[in-house]
């Protein structure tokens, strides 16, 4: 199949959280298994070597009705893999700047701009893709395009695919970026593209794919309703028949403890010895005690509402203070927690350490040297970090929620089964008791050691997760002939 990928995120030339991650994994997933893959992406002012970025594929008029000469765009390709190229979109004005998602008044219409270049690439080119998989809302109105303007070009035969990475960000925009990309008129409406008196572009990609993709099962499920729909679940209800949940997975060649090149030693299964030199490295580092008997439970998150943080922030003090855990956090996010996490690390010198910022370098090492990793989010489309952490015999603790809940086995007492800690309220007291049960757990060698081997064992793998999309793609791909 030739696939082509529409995302703002592709690691490691730029991510903001996990889908920089998940677009790189499945497209090299892809490529791997014989498939002819290309990802559209823009090349942002942060990506490292940007002047000299691959070579130079077209140079596009873009088929947009705004400033003609803002209309121009430069776009390199880049090699990645066998079967695997990247086509970043050049264009100064709009993705010169180092932020992935700048608060600037023409965010829209610089989201379009890429989903249009990426059908304008193909086009020129003359490569005609089977499967256009659009990722989050920055892509959302492609699914619009394909179904409208292009619809007359090779294109409009074309399958897409809208995966929802994160429902909460929808990409709510000025009504003008309709006539920016020629959009129809009769899409200004409530049951189309309108919204709360703007056009939303996520709304726009789950209406008009041929398919929609949640990551996870279980987010697939509570999308559907206003808890957790984010005022979109009667749009999901509305594509429920084409709508699946597919886990993301763990990129083996990143993420392993046997072979992480930032760790101070290796370890696997076979010979966890390396761990404990990892947690002594971590504590030196961070300026903690050195102490292999005390659990140290760690954070590496974005710091929004999200995550459930704020929660956690008011329930940690109580055993930093009891000296039964310490903890470490790297994060960014909202000044206020930020702040808050700070203060938690200034009150515990010894016991808590707090990073605030990205570090992809140090994010390996607290994977490696933690003994528990704390997820309490409120909710979670698949989430990436417990998977990491199971990979690397870091029991997560979580809350049962989308990916968390299908991914994460609670540990039983009686049986010594299980892959982690799972708490079902998102709130102080599912926080405590959470915690509280990790204790006991690593109050018992044999049975932390135990559930370690069990997390470390389990399987995410993107070619799992590459062959549920190529289901989809195939079922994308009939409905689409089906007319
Ligand atoms: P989300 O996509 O909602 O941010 P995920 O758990 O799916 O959450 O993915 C988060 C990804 O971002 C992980 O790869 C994680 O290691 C990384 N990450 C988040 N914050 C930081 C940070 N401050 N430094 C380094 N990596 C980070």
């Amino acid at each position: 199949m030739k696939i082509l990928h529409i995302t703002p995120e592709l690691a490691p030339w730029s991510k903001a959280g996990g889908l920089g991650d998940a677009t790189i994994a499945l497209s090299k997933a892809l490529a791997a298994q014989g498939h002819e893959v290309r990802v559209v992406t823009p090349l942002y002012g942060s990506v490292p070597g940007r002047e000299n970025m691959g070579t130079l594929l077209d140079v596009l008029k873009v088929g947009v009705h705004g400033n003609p000469a803002k209309a121009a765009c430069r776009v390199r390709s880049l090699a990645i893999s066998s079967g695997l190229e990247a086509w970043f979109t050049e264009h100064e004005d709009y993705y010169g700047g180092r932020e992935i998602y700048p608060t600037r008044e023409d965010v829209g219409e610089r989201a379009a701009f890429y989903g249009r270049a990426a059908l304008d690439i193909c086009l020129n080119t003359g490569w005609t893709p089977d499967i256009i998989h659009c990722h989050d809302w920055t892509a959302g109105l492609v699914p619009v395009l394909l179904n409208t303007v292009v619809k007359g070009t090779p294109l409009g035969k074309c399958a897409s695919v809208m995966t929802i990475h994160n429902l909460q960000h929808q990409g709510l925009m000025s009504r003008r970026v309709m006539g920016f990309l020629g959009l129809p008129e009769h899409l200004w409406s409530p049951l189309e593209l309108e919204c709360l008196g703007g056009l939303n572009f996520l709304k726009g990609g789950i209406l008009h794919a041929t398919r929609v993709i949640t990551v996870s099962p279980t987010y697939a499920r509570e999308i559907l309703t206003p808890e957790f729909g984010y005022g979109l679940d009667d749009v999901v209800r509305r594509r429920q028949p084409e709508l699946e949940g597919i886990l993301n997975g763990v990129d083996s060649d990143e993420w392993n403890p046997s072979t992480d090149p930032y760790l101070k030693k290796n370890y696997s299964t076979k010979d966890l010895g390396g761990k404990s030199a990892c947690k002594a490295e971590l504590q030196r580092e961070l300026g903690l005690a050195t102490d292999l008997k005390t659990p140290l439970i760690a954070v590496i998150s974005r710091l929004w509402e999200q995550k459930g943080l704020d929660l956690a922030v008011r329930v940690l003090p109580k055993f930093l203070r009891a000296g039964q855990i310490q903890f470490v956090l790297l994060g960014s996010g909202d000044a206020q927690l930020e702040n808050e996490f700070r203060r938690l690390a200034a009150d515990f010198p010894e016991r808590c350490a707090v990073r605030i910022g990205y570090d992809n370098g140090l994010s390996h090492r607290i994977e490696a040297g933690a003994d528990f990793f704390l997820m309490p989010s409120r909710f979670e489309p698949c989430g990436l970090n417990q998977l990491y952490s199971m990979a690397y015999g870091t029991l997560p603790i979580v809350r049962a929620t989308g990916g968390l809940a299908d991914t994460v086995k609670h540990w039983s007492r009686t049986t010594a089964q299980g892959t982690g800690i799972v708490f079902q309220h998102a709130d102080v007291s599912g926080i405590d008791w959470a915690i509280q049960q990790a204790l006991e757990l690593f109050a018992r060698p044999a049975d932390f050691q135990s559930v370690q081997l069990q997390a470390m064992q389990q399987e995410f793998s993107w070619a799992k997760s590459s062959d549920g999309h190529l289901s989809c793609y195939r079922k994308a791909l009939t409905q689409r002939l089906a007319g």
